[in-house]
């Protein structure tokens, strides 16, 4: 009896041939901004300890409540799939002395992080995260700067027009503690009218009730303490000093007074762009301003900020928006047909085609057969051109060539002219 056919995991996705296309587009536009901005890559472990994820993020977060893969490996170690970079970028960086003596950084990483979530689109339990982070810089142009190099990623990605860059300060500790309490002492009072996510947090997690999507939760808060009236002069001034950086560039943004983060460790500065896009998942990049998070994991204080950017939210937008450019699709510039006597021919053209241009994308077809059937599949594999080899062409050291996409003539060349008409032709 067959067995039963094995699956992946609910929330954890193939990227298939055709999507991986939009990948490494979208990927290779994000690392040319990086690269513009001069940041430099840093790769971490996908494990860690468990105990990274629980003093960093916090307890009593969502992620580390109830989103994190926690097992035991076979030495009885409690560890976890990372559920964002963060914490494992900051580990790093002090494990290799990277950010000692107040050295600066900035850094990003790329990879899959792990959440145990309900997938639906946009939300997924294996998902796609850039990460940029950087540290040892205090002020607010830094703040500027990360936000700036996203906005340029969309006008690269052509998708500005459609996200909206939300932004707020949450002050200092001090600033959120009052805070917290005064909005804590209103809450309790009326604590009845709170939604059930929301009566929980009153008592792990206040400030996340802010972004509540619960209707009546939001009315409630329309007469609650302002968060406002609690911002240290120091924080409101590398706010206002923040928003005259981006006033100047000319990167438009709304304050959003309810904008929180969802993990423990932000301070200051928060941002997200969010889009409309996307339905509920509307996110697509979000950070902010962590300075007490280095020292809390055992460091020594250092400023630091960052953000992540969801990759699967971003590809589905591209894809929403009509954005991916059609030469994206395309995986090969020529696919070579010959006969089966000529086999061996065929071979030692592409290797010398291959040499002479090493950027050329060049697919042979493979085990011969009828002709039609051969350009069939050179139809179908997203070629520019046919390069067809017969016993005619080779009596004559020539190759015959299909323009695929216009229909054109076939013409024939010279082999030993072949590289140059190529280059000419897909530089045009
Ligand atoms: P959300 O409010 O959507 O749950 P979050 O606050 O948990 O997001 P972060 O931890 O800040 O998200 O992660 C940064 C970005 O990573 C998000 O803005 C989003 O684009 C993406 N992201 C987060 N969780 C997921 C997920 N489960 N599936 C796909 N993308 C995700
Ligand atoms: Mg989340």
């Amino acid at each position: 009896m067959a067995q039963d056919q094995i699956k992946a995991l609910t929330g954890m996705n193939d990227v298939l041939p055709g999507q991986s296309q939009v990948w490494r587009y979208l990927e290779g536009q994000v690392k040319a901004v990086l690269d513009g901005f001069g940041y430099q890559e840093i790769r971490m472990p996908i494990v860690e300890q468990t105990n990274l994820f629980k003093r960093s993020i916090g307890e009593v977060t969502d992620i580390v409540e109830k989103e994190m893969y926690t097992f035991n490996d076979r030495s009885d170690r409690s560890l976890t799939l990372r559920p964002e970079g963060t914490a494992s970028c900051v580990r790093a960086c002090d494990e290799h002395q990277l950010i000692a003596n107040n050295k600066r950084q900035r850094l990003w990483y790329m990879g899959p992080m792990f959440r145990y979530e309900r997938p639906q689109k946009g939300r997924y339990r294996q998902f796609h995260q850039i990460g940029v982070e950087t540290f040892g810089m205090a002020s607010a142009d830094i703040d500027a700067e990360l936000i700036i190099m996203t906005h340029q990623l969309w006008q690269r990605l052509n998708i500005r027009e459609k996200v909206t860059l939300e932004l707020n300060t949450l002050g200092s500790s001090e600033a959120r503690a009052n805070f917290k309490a005064a909005l804590v002492d209103y809450l309790s009072e009326r604590k009845d009218q709170l939604d059930e996510d929301s009566q929980r947090r009153l008592s792990t997690n206040p400030l996340r009730i802010l972004d509540s999507k619960n209707a009546q939760t939001q009315a409630l808060l329309n007469d609650a303490p302002n968060f406002q009236d609690y911002i240290d002069e120091e924080s409101a001034e590398h706010f206002s000093h923040l928003r005259a950086l981006l006033d100047a560039v000319g990167v438009e943004y709304v304050i959003n007074p309810r904008l929180v983060r969802g993990l423990d460790y932000y301070g200051k500065t928060v941002f997200e762009w969010v889009t409309n896009e996307l339905g509920a998942q509307g996110t697509v990049c979000a950070g902010g301003r962590y300075d007490g998070l280095v020292e809390q994991m055992g460091g020594k204080a250092t400023p630091a900020v960052g953000f992540a950017m969801g990759i699967e939210r971003l590809i589905l937008m591209l894809e929403a928006m009509d954005a991916v450019p059609e030469h994206v699709l395309s995986y090969v510039d020529v696919y070579l047909v010959s006969e089966l006597e000529v086999a061996d021919k065929a071979m030692v053209l592409a290797a010398k085609l291959r040499e002479q241009m090493p950027n050329l994308r060049l697919q042979m077809h493979m085990g011969g057969g009828k002709m039609k059937k051969q350009m069939k599949q050179a139809n179908e594999s997203s070629a520019r051109f046919a390069f067809i080899l017969g016993e005619n062409e080779i009596a004559n050291g020539q190759v015959s060539i299909k323009d695929l996409r216009d229909n054109a003539e076939q013409i024939s060349l010279s082999q030993d002219e072949a590289a140059n008409w190529l280059t000419e032709q897909l530089t045009a």
